[in-house]
């Protein structure tokens, strides 16, 4: 699932791309399959023509395009991507929708599972109104963050994945973060003493910004940012059974927590 890395490579890639004061004139969906949740999820989409891009806007996993009278929010669901490219070109397999803009080329949706959606905003605030703080921005201070954990009794895992008490961290760099600052996924937060909620809000930024660079370092062949592949090099533990922890190259353990599969390190995470 693209997370925070992903979508601001995805906000720096549409902002390379110039369709900044580019206008939507056309906005074509694919038909619902039968028996599919189809174009339900991004028949708003539709009421962008007419309207110029004059802002994009990220916060957490959630990208808002701003417009002339309204704000354009997108999330990317589990596999959604957005691509630009010229008109005249072949559109891609599962893609779900065509937004073509004023200078010739086609903001494109490409989403193989259909659970990215559109919505529309009447601001930017309100876009982005039922999030925490985003995990990088510079406003989470330390202090901040663990304010933030420190009285919850809940395991610290599920904790990081609830988008209102911080905004953009997911499964996956959960586990990375937990493992580069030592502490158990199973933790209670209330448990963990204040140096050691520093250290996580830490190795959150660490991570999140050695992934923002790894991704920036690693385009497709096209020049945009791939999506988040769990077994590359931006992520220090390998999401497979058989995967060892690299400080203590014992095998990781294997956890359901929250409904998510969480890996970690029974004796360097505690
Ligand atoms: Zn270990």
């Amino acid at each position: 699932m693209p997370e925070l890395p992903e979508v601001e490579s995805l906000r720096r890639y549409l902002l390379r791309e110039g369709i900044i004061g580019k206008t939507f004139e056309l906005v074509s969906l694919e038909r619902k399959p039968p028996g599919r949740n189809g174009s339900g999820a991004i028949a708003c989409a539709k009421q962008t023509v007419g309207q110029t891009i004059i802002g994009v806007l990220r916060h957490g996993k959630q990208i808002a395009l701003e417009l002339n009278d309204f704000v354009l929010g997108a999330h990317m669901g589990m596999t959604g991507q957005i691509h630009i490219q010229l008109n005249k070109e072949p559109k891609p397999r599962f893609t779900r929708a065509v937004l073509t803009l004023s200078n010739s080329t086609d903001l494109i949706l490409v989403d193989p599972r259909r659970w990215a959606r559109f919505q529309i905003f009447d601001s930017v605030s309100q876009a982005f109104s039922k999030l925490g703080p985003d995990a990088l921005d510079d406003t989470l201070t330390s202090e901040l963050f663990t304010k933030r954990f420190s009285n919850r009794k809940s395991q610290i895992k599920p904790l990081l994945l609830n988008q209102e008490i911080v905004a953009g961290i997911g499964n996956i760099y959960a586990d990375e973060s937990l493992h580069r600052a030592k502490i158990s996924p199973t933790r209670g937060a209330n448990t963990i003493p204040m140096a050691e909620l520093r250290r996580l809000h830490t190795a959150i930024r660490t991570t999140l910004n050695h992934a923002v660079k790894f991704i920036e370092n690693h385009p497709d062949e096209l020049g945009r940012p791939y999506i988040v592949d769990a077994y590359d090099e931006r992520m220090q533990l390998k999401r497979k059974s058989g995967g060892f922890c690299p400080r203590c190259e014992i095998p990781l353990a294997i956890n359901q927590l929250g409904g998510r599969t969480t890996y970690f390190c029974s004796k360097c995470q505690r």
